[in-house]
């Protein structure tokens, strides 16, 4: 073990920030301590640091790091200064297989730093912010004993009164943690919790777009639907955080959400990684059936197949299942999905016989009218199969089932 594992190993980083400031833990079970940060003419405590994952980061100034980082900062000092005084510290020496010429200090660096590499470490730092500020949030229990362990799942939290500067729009907000599809945590969602109708509050804020989250290449529930929608073969595709909660809590697991944008062609294309059968179900309200015209159009044309499902205006699987409770909801949504994707394949058949149909006028021999009429006859049978089958399938209207339920 070379001297830097060996400090490591020993040493933590809230024990060495505290040789220089005093920190206090938020809250007893918390990941962090915070302070006042020593960078920069500080009032309120902006430092953090996390002492599970041994790092640290000011709100404020944006110096973050890790325990060679705070002392090289403090010190003025370079890496191997570091070292140094940290193994002084800790009664620690180098061994013999310890070069400090293994560890050129910054300063020392004669390579020109690339962009690439700078960009990355923007990118590390990014991905870092993020982490900080889901350790800030406090646990938060939907009334709804159905969503508890999905929120929990989802690592919905709720955001405490005070936070800093970068995130103080979330304060008292419930947030969703937004992960991208390899499960990197990239972003935040804020909802309200107040009634905003007659305010100019918003219900949901958002992180700002950065290198790391754009909200076209986003889908929300991606990352905890992949399984589920390679086992089931197709994909829900819902408008809100919510809807995907919902959905996910009720055993519909192949659901992911827009989330406030037009489906894009860069969603089209991450959802083919995993499937092409899709079933678009928005909002019932005006805007949410025109987006998922819009969405089933754009994706028809990408190759995929499309099925709709229509819910009244006033509804969204969130709000049908808080009013129907698990076992109805779960009985309307397969019923749903079954119309859904009969429709489905009753357009794929219709689609194959008029194929058919105008290669009829081609065929110069009989032989060649009789083999199209012999692939054209089970066909046939099948549509009329499905359609017998969709007749006997009415539309699921919600409102005429929560009508019956609450006689
Ligand atoms: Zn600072």
């Amino acid at each position: 073990m070379n001297l830097k594992d060996k400090i490591i190993s020993v040493a933590r980083l809230e024990d060495v920030v505290q040789r220089y400031l005093p920190l206090h833990r938020n809250g007893s079970l918390s990941k962090t301590m915070q302070g006042i940060c020593p960078f920069h003419d500080d009032r309120h405590p902006s430092l953090y640091v996390n002492v599970k994952e041994q790092y640290y980061k000011c709100f404020a100034c944006g110096e973050g790091g890790d325990l060679f980082k705070f002392v090289q900062k403090m010190e003025g000092c370079d890496f191997s200064g570091a070292l140094k005084i940290l193994a002084g510290w800790y009664g620690l020496s180098e061994t013999d297989d310890y070069r400090p010429a293994k560890f050129p200090s910054v300063r020392k660096r004669t390579q020109p730093v690339s962009e690439e590499l700078v960009s990355q470490l923007h990118i590390d730092v990014l991905l870092r912010n993020c982490r900080m500020f889901l350790d800030l949030l406090e646990e938060y229990q939907p009334e709804d004993e159905m969503l508890r362990e999905t929120y929990k799942a989802f690592e919905v939290g709720l955001a405490p009164a005070s936070l800093p500067s970068d995130y103080k729009n979330y304060c008292n907000r419930i947030v969703f943690p937004i992960r991208n599809e390899r499960g990197e945590l990239v972003a935040f969602a804020g909802r309200y919790r107040g009634e905003t109708k007659g305010t100019d509050i918003r219900k949901y804020i958002n992180s700002p777009t950065s290198p790391i989250y754009h909200k076209s290449e986003i889908l929300y529930g991606l990352y905890q639907a992949q399984e589920a929608i390679r086992q089931h073969k197709f994909v829900y595709i819902t408008e809100g955080y919510k809807d995907v909660l919902a959905m996910y809590a009720a055993g519909f697991r192949n659901t992911v959400a827009l989330c406030g944008t037009a489906l894009t062609e860069q969603h089209a294309t991450l959802l083919s990684q995993y499937t092409r059968q899709v079933i678009v179900m928005l909002d019932g309200d005006e805007a949410g059936q025109v987006n998922g015209i819009k969405s089933a159009k754009l994706l028809i044309e990408k190759g995929f197949s499309v099925g709709q499902i229509i819910l009244e205006p006033t509804h969204d699987p969130d709000s049908l299942l808080g009013r129907m409770g698990r076992e109805d909801f779960i009985e309307y949504m397969r019923a749903a999905t079954r119309r859904s994707r009969l429709e489905v394949y009753e357009a794929f058949l219709l689609r194959n016989i008029e194929q058919i149909v105008s290669q009829l006028h081609l065929a110069l021999t009989m032989e060649e009218r009789a083999s199209l009429f012999a692939r054209m006859i089970p066909l046939h049978k099948r549509l009329a199969k499905v359609t017998g089958l969709l007749a006997h399938s009415p539309v699921m209207k919600a409102d005429w089932l929560l009508n019956n339920l609450y006689i």
